[in-house]
């Protein structure tokens, strides 16, 4: 079967509440394309607001990030199940910012992931590499790594639901999209690693997205690859093009 492509936004710490819902209403017939899933993870406190706005449409909500206990006193955390009880259905775990700036790791991440699947979430997994490990030639070994240990019991019916999102780190943000061979050999590799930890099965079923610096003119070729199954998209995501990503196929 084929695998739907996902697309999702990755709003990062931008729009309060009421900006969230105003950029909702501009994008909401921007985004309509039956063929894709079509996902806005956005800020915490804007969760109930969008959750609200794009009620009745094909755009489905995700968070950030969460923690990975259930509940209990860990002042300014989030929930699997605040998040759940709003009717969320993603969450992104382990960016790159959250590693790099919040002290997150491959364990941590390993954690989260499991709390996620245990709360029916589908975990948006990130990876990637920085330049430097690309430039020493250690990408596909490091990529391999993160992947291993962030699905370390997940069970393989688990991990055929999950989405892995590609991001090198020196793509984020900084307007250097990926060749597609580039991202393409890496999106191959983590599928191949998913088939050596599961099976082929699993491996034909896990959705694969690419991320770093995707826009409306480099997202109809990523899409293409045979191994990328859609994009997490941040800057873009935030303006009218990510219209014009979600209808790459048109
Ligand atoms: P970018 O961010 O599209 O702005 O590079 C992608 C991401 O960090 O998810």
């Amino acid at each position: 079967m084929a695998r739907k492509k996902i697309i999702a936004g990755n709003w990062k710490m931008n729009m309060t509440p009421s900006q969230a819902v105003e950029l909702v209403n501009t994008l909401k017939p921007l985004v309509v394309n039956d063929e894709v899933d079509v996902v806005f993870c956005v800020p915490a406190i804007d969760l109930v607001p969008v959750m609200e706005a794009t009620k009745g449409t094909n755009i489905q909500v995700g968070a950030e990030n969460m923690y990975f206990e259930n509940k209990g006193a860990y002042t300014g955390e989030i929930a699997p199940a605040m998040l759940t009880d709003i009717g969320v259905k993603y969450v992104i775990i382990g960016h790159s910012e959250r590693r790099e700036y919040f002290a997150e790791t491959d364990e941590t991440v390993n954690k989260k992931v499991l709390k996620a699947f245990e709360y029916g979430l589908t975990p948006i997994i990130c990876c990637g590499e920085t330049l430097t490990q690309r430039e020493q030639g250690i990408t596909l070994d490091w990529i391999r790594q993160q992947i291993k240990i962030a699905f370390q019991n997940v069970t393989a019916e688990q991990a055929a639901s999950a989405v892995i999102a590609y991001e090198p780190i020196w793509a984020i943000g900084t307007g250097k999209v990926a060749t597609t061979e580039q991202a393409q050999e890496v999106c191959g590799a983590i599928r191949a690693c998913i088939a050596e930890v599961y099976d082929e099965a699993t491996a034909a079923a896990i959705r694969i997205q690419y991320g770093g610096s995707v826009s409306a003119a480099s997202a109809p070729e990523l899409f293409a690859q045979p191994d990328i199954d859609g994009g997490l998209v941040g800057g873009a995501s935030l303006k009218p093009d990510f219209g014009k990503i979600v209808n790459y196929n048109k």
